[in-house]
């Protein structure tokens, strides 16, 4: 199973939509897909139609309790994709796991468990706290998704130094997988300003798809399913799509079929 961490400890960049509707994407083209929802806000949980009373076992359990992975697992309106979905308990892990022995592997472990699928999308939480720690512990590699807005960089540089020192002690082979500006706005120049310059900056690992700014992707969450089932032609639903073509096409070879 290839994980991915959706990360960027800046909250209202597109994680949870990104990693939504990527999911969805990617179980569309056939993989079996598992999203486990990192956030204590629960969005991508809420966002697949999973209601509260279906989080009896969460991603809390997992990383606090000798809870199985297949225990936590709810099955999404989604063909082929799984939701770990999360709840607000989420939040006290770091206090929890204070002085716990390998807090930081907690998901790794758990996930060494999941062949049942191809592919496993982690949402994190909008912090580089002990929950994006095991994220990023647990990954082969990360998806930034990054806001085509002033300031768009900014805060990338401790992210990048997180991702570099998970690296040096935990995960040597964690890789980028990619950086997605996300809510572009074609009719405004400042959009096309920034994109310029995160290509300057960061080169080929920004991916060519750009995620535009869709008022489809926003309503979406409120019906309880991804925007690429509630409208699956809009310009935010297409792009998902190519997104997740790009981002196949960047996974190792034989692990995952086109
Ligand atoms: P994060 O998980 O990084 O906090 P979200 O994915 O929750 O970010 O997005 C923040 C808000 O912006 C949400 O209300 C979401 O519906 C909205 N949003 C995200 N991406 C887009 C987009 N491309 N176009 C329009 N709205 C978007
Ligand atoms: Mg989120």
């Amino acid at each position: 199973m290839i994980r991915i961490a959706v990360a960027n400890q800046k909250g209202g960049v597109g994680k949870t939509t990104t990693s939504i509707n990527l999911a969805t994407a990617l179980a569309a083209t056939g993989q079996r897909t598992l999203l486990i929802d990192l956030d204590p806000q629960g969005n991508a949980s809420t966002g697949l139609g999973v209601s509260h009373a279906e989080r009896d076992r969460s991603s809390y359990d997992l990383l606090t309790r000798e809870c199985a992975l297949g225990e936590a697992v709810v099955a999404t309106r989604v063909p082929r994709l799984d939701l770990v979905p999360a709840t607000v308990d989420l939040s006290g892990v770091e206090i929890e796991l204070v002085g716990s022995e390998a807090r930081t592997h907690r998901l790794d472990h758990v996930l060494a468990t999941g062949d049942r699928w191809d592919v496993c999308l982690i949402d994190c939480p909008p912090s580089l706290g002990l929950l994006t720690v095991n994220a990023l512990v647990a990954a082969d590699s990360v998806l930034v998704p990054l806001q085509a807005e002033f300031f768009a960089l900014e805060g990338l540089s401790q992210l990048l130094q997180t991702i570099e020192r998970v690296r040096a002690r935990f995960n040597p082979d964690l890789s980028i997988l990619g950086v997605a500006l996300t809510m572009y706005d074609r009719r405004n120049n400042l959009s096309a300003q920034v994109a310029d310059d995160v290509r300057a900056c960061l080169g080929n690992v920004v991916f060519d798809t750009v995620i535009p700014r869709n008022v489809r992707l926003s309503e979406a969450p409120s019906h309880g399913v991804p925007a690429l089932i509630y409208d699956h032609r809009c310009p935010g639903s297409e792009a998902y799509i190519s997104l997740a073509r790009e981002l196949i096409a960047r996974l190792p070879a034989p692990a995952v079929a086109a």
